[in-house]
C-alpha cells in the first residue's frame, strides 16, 4: 500500500516497485537528490523513485513544460560539455527521423489513436481519428478544441486513472511517447491500454534507456535523470516484466544501436 506524507510543503507518496509491488528496496545514493529518493527494488531489481510528489504536485508544480527550463539551465551549468553534446546528438537524430504520421501509418496503419500525455502535439490528425490524455488542464482543453474537429476527445487527468473511461477495443493505437516514466502507476496503465486496445493494435513506448552505456559511463550526469519529475527509470528488462504482467510482449525498435541509445523505442502488442 502507499503511504501519504509531507515534505516541505510538498505532498507525496510512499510507494512499492511500481512493477513487482514489492514494498522492500534499497537506496542508490548516487542517482538521489534531496529530497527525492531514488532505490532498487530488492525482488526485480527495479529502479524507481520511491517518493513522487503525486498526481496533483505533477498537474500544477511539475508539469513538463514548466520545468523545462529549469532543467536545462542545472544541467547547462553542472556539465555543460556533456550536455551540450547531448544536444547536439538528439539534434542529429531529429534531423534524419521519419515524420510523426509517417511513423504512426508504419506502426497503426489506421484507425483511432490515443496519445497519453498529448499535450497540444496535432501533426498526426489527418490521417486518423485522435483522442489524448493530458494531466495539464491547460494543454488538455486545448487538445480538446483541436482533437474535436478532427473526430475525437481528450480526457484531463492522470492517465492510469482516464484510461478506463475508454471503451474496451476502441484503439488501432496507443502512443506512450516519453510518459511512461513520469507515471506513478505504469502497470496501471498498461493493463488499462491493453484493454482498450484492439487484438491487432499496438502500443508505442518510448522512455530513457536505464540500460544505456551514458548511463553507466556518466551516472547521475546522464540526460535521464529529472527529479522529481522521472519517477521509473526502465531498463529493457525491466520494460520486457512489466509489459508481460499487462498480457503485453514487446518488439524493440532500435535493437542494433540498443546499448548507446539513451531512449527505448518499442511496440507493445497482446500475447497470442
Ligand atoms: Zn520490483
Amino acid at each position: 500500500m502507499c503511504r501519504d506524507t509531507t515534505q516541505e510543503n510538498i505532498r507525496v507518496t510512499v510507494r512499492p516497485c511500481p512493477i513487482c509491488d514489492t514494498q522492500a528496496s534499497t537506496p542508490v545514493d548516487r542517482y538521489s537528490r534531496d529530497p527525492w529518493s531514488v532505490e532498487r527494488c530488492d525482488d526485480c531489481r527495479h529502479v524507481y523513485l520511491k517518493n513522487p510528489p503525486g498526481y496533483g504536485a505533477l498537474e500544477e508544480n511539475f508539469a513538463w513544460q514548466k520545468t523545462f527550463r529549469s532543467e536545462h539551465e542545472r544541467r547547462l551549468k553542472e556539465s555543460p560539455i556533456a550536455y551540450r553534446l547531448d544536444v547536439a546528438t538528439r539534434f542529429r537524430h531529429a534531423w534524419f527521423r521519419k515524420s510523426t504520421v509517417e511513423k504512426y501509418r508504419a506502426w497503426f496503419r489506421s484507425g483511432n489513436i490515443l496519445s497519453i500525455g498529448c499535450g497540444n502535439t496535432r501533426g498526426w490528425f489527418q490521417d486518423f481519428t485522435p483522442y489524448g490524455i493530458e494531466i495539464s488542464k491547460e494543454l488538455a482543453a486545448k487538445a480538446d478544441s483541436n482533437m474535436s474537429a478532427h473526430g475525437g476527445y481528450c480526457i484531463f487527468g492522470p492517465g492510469a486513472k482516464a484510461i478506463w473511461k475508454f471503451p474496451a477495443k476502441q484503439f488501432d493505437g496507443v502512443v506512450m511517447n516519453s510518459y511512461l516514466e513520469h507515471e506513478e502507476a505504469p502497470l496501471t496503465v498498461l493493463k488499462g491500454a491493453s484493454r482498450v486496445l484492439k487484438s491487432e493494435g499496438a502500443i508505442y513506448v518510448r522512455v530513457p534507456n536505464f540500460g544505456s552505456v551514458s548511463r553507466r559511463a556518466i551516472g547521475r550526469k546522464w540526460c535521464g535523470f529529472r527529479w522529481p519529475d522521472h519517477v521509473n527509470y526502465f531498463t529493457m528488462a525491466d520494460l520486457r516484466n512489466i509489459a508481460a504482467r499487462a498480457n503485453l510482449k514487446v518488439r524493440l525498435l532500435n535493437p542494433l544501436r540498443l546499448p548507446f541509445d539513451d531512449n527505448i523505442n518499442a511496440l507493445l502488442t497482446h500475447k497470442i
